[in-house]
């Protein structure tokens, strides 16, 4: 296997809405990851998706009079238009709707089945559309809903449908967790994966009739009469997006993968169904899972009926991505519920940008202008030894990206201290020739902040690393002005 490959994968959306503040949180911190690996040298592909063979989007569709192609093209361009917005760098966006894709799926099937891990069978079933899955009674409330959305009733389903052998794999999942062949971040989650095996691993459905699915989805290999279960190709755009049954080299050379991004309502699907897939088509198991959480509005849950949902690209084109992506990497905890509101933004943004990191650059470019400082040597990027800062690069492996920022907050302040214990507009008045180092200096921490900045903030990081390159160094406007 390939060492110095990073094969990064976010999770795959569902698209009956338009993106919410979530979906942008999960985007920017997989960004982050990706960006880092870069820095680093490796080679590293980054996917996105989207997955359109769900029975919500088809419930979508319905309520809004349109077809659910229609409906897929346009919200999974928000999707994808978000990421860019966002300055997601992401290789490839794969779609559950394309042909490609469908084909893919239908491998996976075949090597299942294969094997004598799915056969067809008589079913009753609870069924949540909002989760697309089907659920024991012990799982659900008091009132027999699930815990994800209360309030919904679950569907009864009875029909004849396809089996995927869970059971079969229940020791086997339980192993490879237990011993971290496959890490999941953090532990309490990995915990609860392990719990719910515990329990034990019934046989799950894998298909619905067309009927059912109103005949949206992938159709089941050689049964014209159903279509897959929307989590059995949804997983599969990890691989389908990289070549599976469609381009060989490239999946050998990226597969498996060595992070999926998730949040924490997917977990029983990437840690269990999705590994046992895995095993029982004989292909290789990703290395590793993060899993992050949700995000209120004002102490809330975001919810339609609450009328709460935050648009992410209203907000950028508010105030710009990179303070959003800020907000969320440094102020949103990837290992428990944030909390975001627009006052808190703002306080901030002023507060971190406008003040803190906008106010450092616009200082020392000034006083660089103002002391005709010409620069000397080589003030090339410096990100190449960054790996080398312990402090920032542990916490960007754990995933904690917050505590990233706090590193790199910590280095502006001391950049600040040390300008206004030198006084170097003192020394310009007395021609100090200490002057010429304590600007060189500032600008060498300033170069080593921007690079450290990149994968959290990289339109940012490049216009500060823009406007410190060359010799002279001039004011520009303001990087964040205050609101
Ligand atoms: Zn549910």
């Amino acid at each position: 296997m390939n060492k110095n490959k990073f094969y990064i994968t976010n999770a795959i959306p569902y698209v009956n809405a338009k993106p919410h503040i979530g979906h942008a949180l999960e985007f920017v911190e997989s960004d982050t990851i990706a960006r880092f690996h870069r820095q680093m040298g490796e080679e590293v592909l980054l996917l996105c998706g989207a997955d359109e063979n769900a029975i919500k989007n088809v419930q979508a569709a319905e309520q809004e009079k349109i077809t659910v192609r229609q409906l897929v093209d346009r919200n999974s361009r928000l999707f994808e238009e978000l990421a860019k917005k966002l300055n997601v760098d992401f290789d490839v966006f794969q779609r559950g709707s394309s042909e490609q894709h469908h084909k893919s799926s239908q491998k996976l099937w075949e090597l299942c089945y294969k094997n004598g891990d799915i056969y067809k069978k008589q079913y009753t079933g609870l069924y949540c559309i909002g989760c697309e899955l089907f659920y024991e009674r012990h799982e659900l409330n008091e009132k027999g809903e699930c815990l994800e959305h209360p309030g919904k009733k679950l569907e009864e389903v009875s029909e004849e449908n396809y089996f995927f052998k869970l059971s079969k794999y229940k020791k086997g999942i339980e192993k490879i967790l237990k011993s971290n062949k496959i890490r999941i971040v953090p532990e309490n989650r990995k915990n609860e994966a392990l719990s719910f095996i515990k329990v034990g691993l019934k046989d799950i459905s894998i298909s619905r009739s067309n009927k059912r699915a109103k005949n949206w989805g992938v159709s089941v290999p050689g049964d014209t009469s159903q279509k897959m279960y929307v989590w059995f190709d949804a997983l599969n755009i990890y691989q389908s997006g990289i070549g599976f049954d469609s381009d060989e080299k490239m999946y050998k050379k990226w597969w498996p993968a060595n992070l999926h991004v998730i949040g924490k309502g997917i977990l029983r699907f990437h840690a269990i169904y999705w590994i046992a897939f895995l095993l029982s088509a004989k292909l290789s198991l990703p290395e590793s899972i993060f899993v992050h959480e949700y995000i209120t509005v004002n102490g809330q849950k975001m919810s339609k009926t609450l009328g709460n949902v935050i648009d992410p690209l209203e907000l950028i084109h508010e105030y710009g991505s990179n303070p959003l992506r800020y907000y969320l990497l440094r102020h949103i905890s990837p290992f428990a519920d944030g909390d975001f509101s627009k006052d808190k933004f703002e306080e901030i943004y002023n507060a971190d940008l406008a003040n803190g990191l906008g106010n450092l650059i616009a200082r020392v470019a000034k006083l660089c202008e103002n002391s005709n400082y010409v620069q000397m040597g080589s003030e090339s990027r410096v990100s190449g030894h960054l790996i080398s800062i312990e402090e920032y690069s542990d916490a960007i492996s754990q995933f904690r990206f917050n505590d990233a920022l706090s590193f790199v907050w910590k280095k502006i302040a001391a950049l600040d201290k040390f300008i206004n214990d030198e006084k170097p507009w003192d020394l310009f008045k007395n021609e100090d020739k200490r002057l010429k180092s304590v600007l060189s200096h500032s600008i060498d921490q300033i170069q080593e902040i921007a690079a450290l900045l990149e994968p959290f903030l990289p339109e940012t990081a490049e216009k500060i690393e823009k406007q410190f390159q060359g010799p002279e160094i001039k004011s520009q406007k303001p990087l964040f002005p205050r609101l």
